[in-house]
């Protein structure tokens, strides 16, 4: 059972002058409800190794599904400033948690709202933001990863229908969707997106078990075996790889923000920590090695904090490009990973309890720096971008 959550973010170079009146409003309303509805339970839930899905409802209310999708959806109107805060308070809490608003919001409601027909946007976008419609995201395959151009998954124009084949792993939510926004290639090739519904023939979704990190998030395959999908479910206005990058961008965006949210988590609980632990006579924090790795969290949370909140102007003036975002989830991942990892040291023994959450969200990283584009492939963007050489293939 964990402690009562005492979480106060840092702000060391006084970011919060930078942000409005309703940013903060929003961060406080969705720290409270953190505080309130997931820190009491997730370390259970991720013990167990089982979503809490009684949080769907609040995750609806208070604005996680789709912050940026207009009011007549459904949506919160946010701008991306927003989008970022709320993402990083959510994560702040536990990646899992984020990770099933993320597929919701960015990849779910997204590619509907962007691509989507205006009938498909009615029919879906409201009921995915109260979360009385839950969503996932199928690109990812078992033999195609960072490489998704490759994928197998592929359907077939039978006149009145589409016959879809194939299968997709790795996909969050998937156990318990009740609508997958599913990439397959068409019979010339084309990447399209298709929205596929639980109860379709043929549509499965096996839970993947035995996972060490995300464990409060589901994650399953979808196995498509001649799946009927009725023509209306296609998205019109997607075609080819860039479809599912734009949502991945989305997606990427508030990982930037998250990611630090569980930093801040860390440094919090282990300045708290480090301050009343007394060994030798005196508390540890007095020691300079101990001092040495809180001043370079602070300094990294710092620079973090910058580069996202400077992220969110550019992408409410729509001009981040997906390089630069891919900056962003690199940085802020790899600076919460070191975090937790030196965090988790410096409460010795009981760094590695449940007693506090450090170690969940360290294996929760180990995830984050995974998905949505490897630490590596992130790498390889931005050395794309700056030298104009491809270094993937
Ligand atoms: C918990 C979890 C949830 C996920 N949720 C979703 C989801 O909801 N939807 C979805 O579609 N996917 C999801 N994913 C999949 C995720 O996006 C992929 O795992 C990721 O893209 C990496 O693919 P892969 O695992 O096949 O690794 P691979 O692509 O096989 O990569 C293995 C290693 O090779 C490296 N590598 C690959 N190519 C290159 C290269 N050109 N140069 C140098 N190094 C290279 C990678 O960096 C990595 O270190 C999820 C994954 C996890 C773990």
């Amino acid at each position: 059972m964990s402690k009562k959550d005492l979480f106060e973010s840092p702000d060391y170079y006084l970011i919060d002058e930078l942000l409005t009146d309703e940013h903060k409003l929003i961060r406080a309303s969705v720290r409270d409800w953190v505080k309130k509805e997931v820190s009491p339970v997730i370390e259970d839930y991720s013990q167990r190794a089982a979503f809490p899905k009684h949080l769907i409802k609040g995750l609806g209310e208070i604005g996680a599904f789709g912050p940026t999708i207009p009011v007549e959806y459904g949506g919160a109107g946010l701008d991306y400033m927003s989008y970022g805060i709320i993402m990083q308070e959510i994560e702040r809490g536990d990646s899992g948690i984020r990770s099933t608003a993320s597929v919701q919001g960015s990849l779910v409601m997204y590619p509907i709202y962007a691509y989507g027909s205006e009938e498909q946007r009615i029919k879906y976008l409201p009921k995915l933001a109260t979360g009385e419609l839950m969503g996932c995201f199928g690109l990812t395959e078992p033999d195609h990863g960072s490489d998704p151009g490759g994928m197998e998954t592929n359907f077939k124009d039978k006149g009145d229908h589409y016959l879809l084949n194939g299968a997709k792993m790795w996909i969050s939510n998937s156990p318990f969707a009740d609508i997958a926004v599913v990439w397959a290639k068409d019979e010339n090739g084309k990447i399209r997106g298709l929205i596929v519904e639980r109860g379709m023939e043929g549509f499965t979704t096996p839970e993947t078990h035995g996972k060490w990190s995300l464990r409060a998030s589901a994650t399953g395959e979808l196995v498509f075996d001649n799946v009927k999908v009725p023509k209306e479910n296609l998205l019109p206005n997607a075609s080819g790889l860039k479809g599912p990058l734009g949502c991945l961008n989305q997606a990427r965006y508030g990982i930037a923000w998250g990611a630090l949210g569980a930093a801040m988590d860390c440094y919090d609980t282990a300045l708290r920590y480090t301050k009343e632990r007394k060994q030798f006579g005196k508390p540890i924090a007095g020691f300079q090695l101990q001092q040495k790795k809180l001043a370079e969290m602070i300094t990294e949370i710092t620079k973090g904090q910058l580069l996202v909140w400077r992220l969110g102007q550019l992408k409410n003036e729509n001009r981040a490009t997906p390089a630069q975002i891919s900056m962003g989830k690199r940085n802020s991942v790899d600076v919460a990973i070191h975090i937790a990892r030196e965090a988790r040291q410096m409460l010795g023994g009981m760094g590695i309890t449940g007693e506090y959450p450090i170690m969940r969200h360290m294996m929760n990283l180990e995830s984050v720096i995974t998905y949505e584009g490897t630490h590596d492939i992130h790498l390889l963007i931005t050395g794309m971008d700056i030298t104009g050489e491809d270094a993937f293939k």
